[in-house]
């Protein structure tokens, strides 16, 4: 298939793109570089576009004859979205909008969009199905939600096929350690957890511990990065028109934060300075997803069960890139 992939030098969209292109696909990356990297993808199939510039979209979309695009490019940092709303509307929902638009009127009908679990807001159960009620708590849980909306009706109205993956988090790297997760500032527990072990950081910060949960710290789902890629892959080629798909991704099971400490400093096999403090507000106790719908339905089946094997990936990259692609 002749697939766009916006975003695809991220780190979601770059093992993405990685394995459409083992499996045989035509694959073009269209990223503004913003927070991707020109090292993360080929350099053959790289487009460097915004989505704000339609004509560029255009012309992308015609020359390549794309078939379906895979949308990951997106802001994504939740505290962020509170403070500065209007840039997680425009990027997340208008230029999305926009890009959809522009397919409909190639008449590309098929996309892979990044949802996440943040559409949910604070669930009233976990592990978290897709019958629960969603209420994000924040502006970037919107920007997504209503998007799985305007793709719910060009499905109805259009005969779009569309699959929403909402994510839980991502986590580790590719095993070849050439690839992986930079983000700038970082904001994430595992990648912070293992710069501290690098020494690039005097300690972890734990942000909250009296949460009503096993050890009082938030407990997070966390999938291996290449098992997220694998299921795009998978809704991709079983979208028929009027498919509407949406899925909970991940592993089904919750680490809290002093876990995943511990686990890195066995993987590590060094200690990692801890310190608590408050709450990070906006952030829910506990978020487990059920993977049951995706297992059944498409087949998915992770490859990581567990955070330890998801953490070896995660510190070969952090090792062999310690400035990440800077290194
Ligand atoms: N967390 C933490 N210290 C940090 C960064 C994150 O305790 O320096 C916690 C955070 O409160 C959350 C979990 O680690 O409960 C995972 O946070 P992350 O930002 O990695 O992902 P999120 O769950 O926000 O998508």
């Amino acid at each position: 298939m002749r697939i766009l992939v916006t975003g695809g030098a991220g780190y979601i969209g770059s093992h993405t793109v990685r394995m459409l292109r083992a499996q045989g696909h035509d694959v073009w990356v269209y990223d503004n570089l913003s927070m991707g990297h020109r090292a993360a993808v080929p350099a053959e199939c790289l487009i460097v576009g915004d989505l704000k510039d339609g004509d560029h979209l255009d012309h992308a979309l015609l020359i390549h004859r794309i078939e379906a695009v895979v949308h990951f490019a997106a802001f994504a940092a939740v505290g962020e979205s509170v403070i500065h709303p209007a840039k997680y509307y425009q990027n997340n929902l208008v230029n999305t909008l926009n890009l959809m638009e522009r397919m409909r009127r190639h008449g590309i009908s098929k996309m892979v969009f990044s949802s996440t679990c943040a559409t949910f807001g604070t669930p009233e159960r976990v592990p978290l199905t897709e019958d629960l009620p969603q209420n994000p708590i924040n502006p970037y849980g919107w920007s997504k939600l209503f998007i799985e909306k305007a793709l719910l009706d060009y499905a109805k109205a259009y005969g779009w096929g569309f699959a929403a993956l909402r994510y839980f988090n991502a986590a580790g790297a590719s095993p070849a350690g050439d690839i992986g997760e930079d983000h700038d500032p970082e904001t994430h527990l595992i990648p912070l957890v293992l710069q501290t072990v690098l020494g690039q950081r005097p300690k972890i910060e734990i942000f909250g511990t009296d949460y009503p949960t096993k050890d009082g710290t938030c407990v997070r789902d966390y999938i291996h990065v290449d098992d997220l890629a694998e299921a795009h892959i998978l809704a991709l080629g079983k979208l028929q028109p009027g498919s509407a798909f949406l899925y909970n991704l991940g592993i089904g099971q919750g680490y809290s934060v002093r876990e995943v400490i511990r686990i890195a400093e066995q993987v590590t096999g060094r200690k990692v300075p801890v310190q608590e403090g408050p709450r990070r507000p906006g952030d829910p106790a506990e978020l487990i997803a059920s993977p049951a719908r995706i297992m059944k339905e498409l087949g998915w089946r992770p490859k990581y069960l567990e955070l330890e094997p998801i953490m070896e990936t995660a510190w070969r990259w952090h090792q062999s890139h310690p400035k990440g692609y800077k290194s």
